[in-house]
């Protein structure tokens, strides 16, 4: 081959090779197929975008009584899962968990607020020196800022990074040891519902009283309620674990420092972690087809991140990467069969404002522990008496409103600075009004008190910024918003009433008292007095 020759293959060669992204660049580091990972995820979210998952039909029913049951209780998914079931395990309910892979923690630290976590020692699933194993991180304060604002420092508020692999090892074992039985590697197929009992199928099958279904937000079951619904909103989230920053011992629970891109506002979180510092980049949107994807997002994160945190890339070492999208519905999900109750992210009991599963899961097992425990002794397991552990929050259906004004709709003109001059505003407001306001807010909890304040704050000191944002979330979402906001007064006020005839409520049968219960907690947990 002539010199001449040679040299020409090597420059088609070089005009041919593709230039690598640099979240091909960054992914292709990591140890397994993180890449495929997140365009696997990619294609999921487009097909959900795009309407066009298959309906799974994986619930029948069957009028024939099932007879004998070999357990009380069966829980598909072990994430979240052991947690119920160890906690129930631990009543002496007899559960089966059943979870398609192999249960263990994810490397990554779940972010939560420390008061959160005693209802771990209050239900007896860890002693306090476990707890504190369990406490991976622990960091002094946190940062709220906006382009254009001023910062707000807030102390306690997600600044413990939890170590899942610890935590769900250990409850694992006290499941075990409290005679719950595992089977990994055992899919969940489908579920035949009985008048007495649920046939389960997962290779072999399982006769039990009750399925939990804790298989995360798409779960079959719930694709099976929603019948193909698409989400009204959808959280996207990057991020990943490095070393190499810059020394900073803070975390930033909500940031951001650009306008609008991408017809999308960009929030940043950052937490300090046990090998290195954590940092996400969060949006909120529409399921609009067009909406960007995971790995574009990633992109973003990557471009944005020197500016972000003061470091060049190549500075960095990524211990591993970090993504996940997050549908969530305006109308909670109303399970139509006996027998059938989800928890965790299937249920879609988080915030729409948040991607912390863990954490909303936290604050409701006490909850979900007694409930569910009450509704086996009482045997109150149909449809109408199971919605009850399920039920409408609207104090979560009022931040369906803020998750509206974070966002804009695909075409929408905005002021690109919009956002976060709301936000601005909105967090000075509650900044004055104290840490009992700031602080529950921060923490995915909405109380109505705390709320009405701040928007009449908010209001008399902003309202050209009020006005232009109402136009911006539409008429339809704020009449929405007024019901479940004028709602979230009324549960404020039914549970501050039932909480002085608990008293007489203690003495009443145990089936009426089943549904006084779960009634008080719906007040509770609706009105965020949890
Ligand atoms: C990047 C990122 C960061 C996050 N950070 C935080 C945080 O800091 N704090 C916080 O509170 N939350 C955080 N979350 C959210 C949290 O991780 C989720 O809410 C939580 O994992 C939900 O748990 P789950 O068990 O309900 O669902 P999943 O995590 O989806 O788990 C479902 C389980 O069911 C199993 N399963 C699925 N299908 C089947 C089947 N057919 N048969 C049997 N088993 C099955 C799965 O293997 C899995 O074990 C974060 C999420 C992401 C993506």
């Amino acid at each position: 081959m002539t010199q001449q020759r040679r040299r020409k293959i090597i420059v088609v060669f070089h005009k041919k090779q593709p230039t690598m992204t640099l979240t091909e660049e960054i992914l292709s580091q990591l140890p397994g197929d993180v890449l495929g990972g997140l365009r696997r995820a990619d294609g999921i979210l487009a097909s959900l975008r795009d309407n066009i998952t298959p309906v799974p039909m994986v619930v029948k029913e069957n009028k024939q009584p099932l007879g004998t049951v070999d357990w009380d209780v069966v829980i598909c998914g072990g994430t979240l899962g052991i947690l119920i079931g160890c906690a129930l395990a631990l009543k002496g309910v007899r559960v089966a968990l059943i979870e398609r892979s192999i249960l263990r923690g994810r490397e990554q630290e779940w972010n939560i607020s420390r008061k959160e976590l005693d209802v771990f020692l209050q239900l007896g699933l860890l002693t306090d020196a476990e707890l504190e194993i369990a406490i991976a991180t622990d960091y002094p304060k946190a940062r709220v800022s906006f382009l254009g604002g001023s910062e707000i420092w807030v102390e306690g508020v997600l600044n413990i990074g939890v170590d899942p692999v610890y935590l769900l090892e250990t409850l694992k074992q006290k499941f075990l040891a409290a005679g719950g039985k595992l089977f990994e590697n055992t899919p969940f197929a489908g579920v035949v519902v009985h008048p007495d009992g649920v046939m389960v199928e997962a290779g072999s099958r399982f006769k039990a009283r009750l399925l939990i279904d804790a298989m995360g937000h798409l779960s079959p079951i719930t694709q099976q309620v929603r019948q193909g619904q698409k989400p009204d909103g959808l959280c996207l989230v990057v991020g990943s674990c490095a070393q190499g920053f810059p020394e900073n011992h803070y975390g930033d629970i909500l940031s951001s420092f650009t306008p609008l891109q991408n017809q999308c506002q960009y929030f940043w979180e950052a937490f300090p972690a046990r090998d290195g510092r954590t940092t996400y980049l969060f949006t909120y949107m529409d399921a609009h087809p067009q909406r960007l994807g995971l790995e574009t997002l990633f992109e973003e994160y990557l471009r944005l991140m020197p500016e972000y945190q003061g470091v060049e890339l190549n500075q960095l070492t990524f211990k591993r990467a970090l993504f996940g999208f997050f549908p969530s519905y305006r109308h909670p999900l109303l399970t139509p069969w006996s027998r059938i109750l989800p928890v965790g992210d299937s249920s879609g009991s988080q915030s729409p404002l948040s991607f912390g599963g863990f954490g909303a899961m936290v604050r409701h097992l006490q909850r979900l522990t007694f409930g569910i425990d009450s509704a086996l002794q009482t045997d109150q397991l149909s449809a109408k008496a199971l919605v009850l552990l399920q039920s409408y929050q609207p104090s979560l259906s009022v931040t369906w409103l803020f998750q509206r004004a974070m966002s804009v709709g695909v075409d929408q003109k905005i002021d690109p600075n919009q956002i976060n001059q709301l936000l601005s505003a909105v967090f000075l407001e509650m900044q004055k009004l104290g840490e009992p306001v700031l602080k529950p807010f921060l923490q995915d909890v909405v109380q109505f008190p705390a709320l009405t304040q701040t928007l009449l704050k908010t209001a008399t000191a902003h309202p050209a910024l009020v006005v232009k944002t109402m136009t911006q979330v539409g008429l339809g979402t704020l009449l929405d918003w007024m019901v479940h906001y004028g709602n979230l007064g009324v549960y404020s006020a039914l549970f501050w009433l039932s909480q002085r005839v608990e008293p007489w409520v203690e003495n009443l049968p145990r089936v009426p008292k089943y549904y006084c219960d779960r009634w008080i907690d719906s007040w509770k947990y609706g009105s965020g007095a949890e």
